[in-house]
């Protein structure tokens, strides 16, 4: 192990043991769920369409600012991304206003950017996105303990399994990057989580051919979908896992027509 890594991994033992807010999982595992950060367009288009064709959805963290915006993970959501997502049921989840890690700016500047987020999507799709993910997935015991209010829930980067008690500041997720080769491995580690009765979220950016390095192929996600069906786990929405848990809110208020 490098020094690098060494620390990465004090650090986050630190993280993870400070400013918990805790609620347990209790019998309702095994649980998976499948989340997209940002998120590009083809998170939707086909990521969207290879979990409706499982008769399950997925959990959108969006970061208004990034809306008609292109990047090395293709063009981001669009407008009607968003009212078609809401329709089938999907999770609207935010991620920020501008994309800004908390590890650059101020904490009163990051609690501004992660309300703003919320405010834009709240007032635009008329959805209450109270659980969210860390950009970049950088966490700072600033942001852990200052974002316990307000939000339901808030998803990291760490990797493993959520539960038996899951720490509603900072969610484990893993990521699914990739192509095919990357199968085996996820399909390791939805069986670790169905023998464990845990909470598993996988997290990815642009479903295509060709990803960019923080994105997989619709191969791989319809691998790890298929998998996790096929394995007994139910599939739900971070937010359908909380509200089952009693801390999350029931349903999205759509407002069609506003943007
Ligand atoms: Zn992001």
């Amino acid at each position: 192990m490098s020094v690098r890594s060494g620390l990465g991994a004090v650090r986050r033992r630190v993280l993870g043991s400070l400013y918990r807010r805790t609620a347990p999982l209790g019998d309702r595992g095994p649980i998976v769920s499948f989340s997209f950060d940002d998120f590009p367009r083809t998170a939707y288009s086909a990521g969207g369409a290879i979990l409706e064709k499982f008769g399950v959805r997925g959990t959108y963290y969006a970061a208004w600012g990034l809306r008609n915006t292109s990047n090395e993970l293709g063009d981001q959501f669009r407008s009607e991304d968003i009212e078609s997502l809401l329709e089938k049921g999907h999770e609207l989840a935010s991620h920020t206003f501008s994309h800004i890690s908390c590890r650059s700016v101020s904490g009163a500047a990051f609690r501004g950017d992660v309300e703003k987020g919320r405010q834009a999507i709240a007032e635009a799709a008329g959805a209450d996105s109270a659980n969210f993910a860390y950009p970049f997935g950088d966490v700072t015991l600033q942001a852990k303990r200052t974002l316990r209010r307000g939000l339901t829930s808030a998803r990291s980067i760490f990797p493993g399994f959520n539960g038996p008690e899951i720490d509603l500041n900072l969610l484990r997720a893993i990521n699914l990057y990739g192509g095919l080769d990357g199968l085996k491995r996820t399909g390791e580690l939805i069986r670790e989580n169905f023998e464990q009765k845990s909470w598993l979220i996988f997290y990815t950016h642009d479903v295509r051919e060709n990803p960019s390095p923080y994105g997989c192929t619709p191969a791989l996600f319809e691998g790890a979908v298929s998998c996790a069906v096929g394995s007994g786990c139910r599939i739900l929405t971070v937010r359908e896992v909380l509200t089952e848990i009693g801390v999350g809110r029931e349903g999205q208020t759509i407002k069609m027509g506003a943007y």
